[in-house]
């Protein structure tokens, strides 16, 4: 698995190794070896775990030719902030399509956090409906080609198959920290989004035998949708890693989005302040807030087991605190 990982183009973009941190006064309190895996530090314009798919997506789009990169997502996406940034770094253009697809939001929302950073690091950004996003994508491609230029779409979250290749990558990574710190771990816990992140920890631990359980907090309030696609993503990953598929390890786990991605729920703001005024770490209010509430909850729960190893996988988002001020007041 190394070697065709390896052997895979890559460029450089993130700050690597992230820290792998002891939480000890919050897992004190719940009663597990707590620990986090801060890929909230890759660096890229504040970091997040898109920063470790780009490094694959846009050696990519350099080997093809691009001179543009277009995305899409929500006005709070932390992956179009991060590609905004990518195309800043090697001088490429950047068009962005961005709906609002949360609903009653802070007038924040749409003004400051991700989509000041994606005005900032000079990417266009084109509004849409969230059910012409696609239609919208296809016109602005249209555009540019006819421009003469050559756009290289990243899709959403940047999950295919060269994303997911970046958390393969981080499994190796946290892998070699586990094994010179003794430790192993009995889960690992992260905010399931895309796909990327869920499908690349699952084909990296199965490839590496780390026998933790990976498991992927659902954030959209759709875990059928995520299931499919994660267990797409994690075949296809294995597939182009030539190493058997580790599908049956795929789990998602549902009820700790609210009512929909990015609305706020009383479990996020309690599990945001808890998390910064415990530890002085900060989480963000669409992923792992959630994500951490899941956390409590399974420990509560008796879900996870009293004196467990539980590693946290902090995917960064933390610019979103800003265009939900008015939710911790
Ligand atoms: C995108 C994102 C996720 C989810 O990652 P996927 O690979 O899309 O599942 C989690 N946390 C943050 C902060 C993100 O921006």
């Amino acid at each position: 698995m190394r070697d065709a990982l390896v052997a895979t183009p890559r460029v450089t973009l993130a700050h690597l190794p992230t820290p792998l941190e002891a939480l000890p006064r919050l897992g004190a309190a719940l009663g597990v070896e707590l620990y986090v895996k801060r890929d909230d530090c890759t660096g890229l314009a504040t970091g997040g775990n898109k920063a470790r798919k780009l490094e694959f997506l846009l050696a990519d789009a350099l080997a093809q030719g691009a001179d543009t990169l277009v995305t899409k997502g929500g006005l709070q996406s932390n992956h179009v902030r991060q590609t905004a940034a990518a195309a800043a770094r090697f001088g490429l253009g950047c068009h962005l399509v961005l709906a609002d697809v949360v609903p009653d939001t802070d007038p924040d929302y749409a003004e400051t956090g991700n989509l000041f950073l994606d005005r900032l690091l000079g990417a266009t950004c084109h509004l849409a409906a969230a059910d012409q996003r696609e239609a919208v994508e296809a016109e602005v491609l249209a555009a540019l080609r006819a421009e003469g230029r050559a756009p290289y779409a990243i899709p959403y979250g940047g999950s295919n198959v060269l994303g997911a290749l970046g958390y393969v990558a981080a499994a190796v990574e946290l892998s070699e920290q586990l094994a010179s710190r003794g430790l192993q771990p009995d889960v690992l816990l992260h905010a399931s989004g895309s796909s990327g992140t869920q499908a690349g920890l699952v084909v990296g631990c199965a490839g590496l035998g780390l026998e933790a359980r990976v498991l992927g907090i659902d954030v959209n309030h759709d875990p059928g949708w995520l299931r499919g696609q994660v267990l797409e993503l994690t075949r296809a990953t294995a597939t182009h890693l030539g190493v058997p598929d580790p599908s049956a390890r795929v789990e998602v786990l549902e009820g700790y989005a609210g009512p929909g991605y990015g609305v706020p729920t009383p479990a996020m703001r309690a599990a945001v302040e808890r998390v910064a005024r415990a530890e002085g770490l900060l989480l963000d209010p669409v992923y792992t807030g959630k994500a951490f509430a899941a956390l409590v909850d399974l420990v509560e729960r008796g879900e996870l087991a009293q004196g467990s190893t539980v590693i946290f996988v902090h995917t960064g988002g933390a610019p979103g605190l800003f265009a939900y001020r008015s939710s911790f007041r």
